[in-house]
């Protein structure tokens, strides 16, 4: 696995997080007033200037250096206790190397300074901890492999001045207190605040806060981390699974342990030395010194390949003195793990390019065997000729090790690499505590892919998943560094952007985003059309915890999702309930079936102009306990999107065959009974055979059903759906074209479709008295389907005067609430009684 440069906070200048708000006091200030002041500012630390000058800084630590017993200690000068000279960092300097600086220099503040020298700011130890971010590496430990001595450990009734001994000696700064029933804590910061008061108390027991916050041995890290930014407090105790505190965990705790020795030793010390051994060939002197010091092993051979040098790490590392490792090739070192062929390349490359790197095995003195990155270069003279190589490297056991483990950890998604649901959800809470700390704003954002199932199902699993790598791809395109693009599972992806000035910003990243999945996706050979549904929601605004503010976001998808796909909304109230009842209406429609809850009615047509019935539209009514009625045109969209329409559909064919011969059995007149069917389902190669199946099932003619389709019908595979309605038209079913008007059809493309019948949408025939716009179209429909050789159906009449305008304009058959609303099967029957009906 590779180390993350993505998200890369500690490459970022410390100027990004430095507390600007830098107190300042002058030596003569009294220790009660500059405790006071800190604590008023919630800072730990405060500079002491003299005639404009730093000369010193104080921090809570330092209390602990007091005598709490005298009583004048509060009104001494703050320069007795102060610590100078003033250690100060450059503004510009890189998180990553501020912790080092921290580390080497065993501070825990530093004077931030900028081009001028001045100061501007106080940087602790703590800043770089919460700005960190380096998830990979504080999942790694436990908290029990980072505690190293026990908990510092104080009796209540201990005196002050013996348990702030115990503190100040203590690496953690603070002391655990023992009561009868539990556990307290002290801190230095308890000890600041004391002086401010310009009160001790007298005993350890007064002094203790309680009860002590306490997080179990087993916890990492990164857990442990939360923990303390999301109570505030710099310490907890760690306790076993007895419940004894076995030690105190602090922040300071968690960075010394964080492994930035390591990682500038593989990023930037490798980098740069090995760029500096390249640079100073001539000059080997130079870097002698370098090279003895150096945390990487270093060898040195000569043009036969003959060792003439070994630095400290190398005997360190390998086991060999230099007098054993003189002389030797560094064959001496062979694990056997490598075939011939990779040293023969790795000496071809060195002597073509006069450098090598890469991972090897090698095997210690005592036969352990080791993995170590290396890098050789090649020193030549002036002539040109190689004389010497040098050899750095550094033992990547412990990295190895890591890696194994963090995977088995699993923070991340196996497919897309991309952060997993548990990593986002520590992220985001982690913005949420900062944001609110901070007073600032953060966003998440769905994106929900439009029709991925139907690729998954169509195209097959691979092909998803590459549809998938290159979604995860072209998402962290349109982000940032410092934001998470997570995928939360299936086609869902989430999105953290953790500080946002406005949501101004937010909406352009969406934009991107839609921008970006408009184009096609190539895989294999099939080039597809994803986008992508989003939905945002902004803290606080929209919700003032995680749990909220994903539901919100989620809602918000779920509008864009609804408005037709392929675009994003910020979330608004007014979206939690349709966005609930889209959830709940995707749950109930999945066991409707099973639970017998959809019935179909049936809605007379009548040939214009006598009005003898000759057919019915089968309409799907579904009566769910819960949410009680919901009409298709809200539910059949919802069964498309999860796959269900199929399964529908095909138990609405059966009803209305089963129905049909109900009827027949009774003697009724033959009647032709429309069903609508589904783009997916005409789209099917398998359903002519479908249908004709049932029809032989149920003893029935092909003329007794007409299938309607949508225009839509025809975007997808309009080769098969041609081949699909030639095959019902060879038994005999009818087809029908719905809605006709409001999608786009070709016409020359529909001449050459088996046809019988135009249904002319009903918002023309709503609209006809009010726009004369309307009446032309309708014409001009009436007359091409005449034209094309089909009949028109005008579905939607409400009214005499509607019934009479498409009679004269030559429409043949008419279907609408003017002859009867749908109804039931048992109800509609009636008109097979009353041939001849003109109104209810
Ligand atoms: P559609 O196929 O265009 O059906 C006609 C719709 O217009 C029906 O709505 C019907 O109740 C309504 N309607 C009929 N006469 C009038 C009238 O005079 N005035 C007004 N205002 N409306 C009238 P419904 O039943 O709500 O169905 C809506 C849509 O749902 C249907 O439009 C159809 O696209 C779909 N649908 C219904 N049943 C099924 C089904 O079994 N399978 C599939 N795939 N879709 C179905
Ligand atoms: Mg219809
Ligand atoms: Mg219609």
């Amino acid at each position: 696995m590779e180390m993350k440069s993505e998200m890369n906070p500690i490459n970022n200048p410390i100027s990004t997080i430095v507390n600007h708000n830098l107190l300042t006091c002058r030596p003569d200030d009294t220790v009660a007033h500059c405790a006071h002041t800190m604590q008023a500012h919630g800072c730990s630390s405060i500079l002491v200037e003299e005639n404009g000058m730093p000369i010193g800084i104080w921090t809570e630590k330092d209390s602990l250096r007091m005598d709490v017993s005298n009583l004048a200690i509060f009104d001494r000068p703050v320069r007795e206790f102060m610590n100078f000279p003033v250690k100060s960092i450059r503004e510009d300097v890189t998180i990553g190397a501020a912790a080092v600086r921290f580390k080497e220099e065993k501070v825990r503040h530093l004077l931030v300074i900028n081009d001028d020298n001045t100061p501007i700011g106080i940087i602790t130890q703590t800043d770089v901890i919460l700005k960190h971010g380096e998830e990979y590496y504080l999942t790694v430990k436990t908290v029990e492999q980072t505690i190293t001595q026990t908990a510092p450990m104080a009796h209540e009734s201990l005196s002050l001045h013996d348990t702030l001994k115990i503190i100040s000696n203590s690496p953690q700064a603070a002391v655990c207190v023992q009561f009868e029933d539990g556990y307290g804590i002290i801190t230095e910061k308890d000890v600041t605040r004391f002086l401010s008061q310009r009160q001790f108390p007298q005993t350890a027991g007064e002094a203790a806060s309680r009860p002590l916050k306490t997080i179990s041995k087993d916890a990492n890290l990164l857990e442990t981390r939360n923990q303390l930014v999301k109570t505030g407090f710099r310490h907890l105790g760690v306790h076993n699974h007895n419940g004894d505190i076995i030690g105190l965990i602090s922040f300071s705790g968690i960075l010394s342990s964080l492994q930035f020795e390591y990682v500038r030793r593989i990023n930037t010390i490798l980098e740069e030395r090995s760029q500096a051994l390249r640079t100073s060939q001539n000059n080997l002197h130079l870097a002698h010194k370098i090279i003895e010091a150096s945390l990487d092993g270093i060898i040195i051979a000569d043009a036969e390949g003959k060792i003439a040098y070994v630095n400290p790490t190398f005997t360190h590392v390998t086991g060999y003195s230099a007098e054993e490792a003189i002389g030797h090739t560094p064959a001496l070192l062979k694990s056997g793990r490598h075939e011939k062929g990779y040293y023969q390349k790795m000496w071809e490359q060195l002597k073509k390019d006069g450098y090598w790197q890469g991972e090897i095995w090698n095997r210690r003195k005592n036969g352990e065997v080791y993995p170590e990155w290396l890098t050789i270069t090649a020193i030549k003279n002036d002539a040109g000729d190689i004389f010497q190589y040098a050899g750095i490297f550094c033992d990547i056991t412990e990295r190895k090790n890591q890696e194994k483990q963090i995977q088995r950890l699993a923070y991340f998604d196996e497919l897309t690499k991309l952060p997993n649901r548990r990593l986002f959800s520590d992220r985001l809470n982690m913005a949420v505590e900062r944001a609110k700390r901070h007073d600032s704003k953060l966003s998440i954002m769905f994106v929900d892919l439009d029709h991925f199932k139907k690729i998954n199902d169509t195209l097959g699993h691979n092909t998803g998943d590459a549809i998938l790598e290159e979604a995860a791809e072209r998402l962290k395109k349109c982000t940032r560094g410092e934001d998470t693009v997570a995928r939360m599972g299936g086609d869902e992806f989430i999105l953290l952007f953790p500080e946002i000035d406005s949501v101004d910003e937010v909406i352009k990243v969406a934009q991107r985003i839609i921008d970006a999945f408009s184009k096609p996706f190539t895989v294999q050979e099939h080039t597809l059309f994803v986008t992508a549904s989003l939905g945002m929601s902004v803290f606080p605004e929209d919700g003032e915890d995680v749990e909220t503010i994903i539901k919100h976001a989620d809602a918000a998808m779920y509008r864009s999702k609804a408005e037709g796909r392929s675009t994003f909304n910020l979330f608004n109230p007014s979206f939690t309930e349709q966005g609930m009842r889209q959830l709940q209406i995707e749950t109930a429609l999945r066991s409707a079936i099973a639970k017998n809850e959809f019935e179909l009615y049936y809605q007379p047509q009548a040939k214009a102009p006598n009005g003898n019935i000759i057919a019915a539209e089968a309409l799907l009514r579904w009566h769910n306990d819960e949410i009680g009625k919901i009409g298709p045109a809200e539910f059949i969209p919802i069964a498309e999107e999860i796959g269900l329409i199929s399964e529908i559909g095909t138990w609405v064919l059966e009803t209305v065959c089963k129905q049909l011969k109900e009827w027949r059995d009774k003697d009724y007149p033959a009647m032709t009974i429309g069903v609508n069917i589904a783009p997916e389902q005409i789209t099917n190669h398998h359903f002519p055979k479908l249908v004709q199946d049932l029809l032989d099932q149920y003893e029935l003619n092909g003329s007794c059903l007409e299938i309607e389709i949508t225009e839509g019908s025809f975007i997808d595979n309009p080769e098969q759906v041609k081949s699909n309605l030639h095959a019902l038209k060879q038994i005999g079913v009818r087809i029908a074209i719905d809605d006709f008007g409001t999608g786009y059809s070709n016409l020359s493309y529909l001449r050459r479709l088996p046809v019988d019948h135009l249904k002319i949408d009903q918002s023309f025939i709503h609209g006809m008295f009010n726009d004369e716009g309307n009446r032309q179209l309708i014409k001009t429909i009436l007359s091409m389907s005449e034209n094309l050789g089909m009949q028109s159906i005008a579905e939607g009449v409400e009214s005499q005067p509607q019934a009479e305008f498409l009679s004269e304009g030559g429409c043949s058959i008419i279907q609408g609430y003017f002859l009867s609303k749908p109804k039931p099967a048992d109800e509609f029957e009636k008109h097979f009684q009353i041939p001849t009906k003109q109104k209810e």
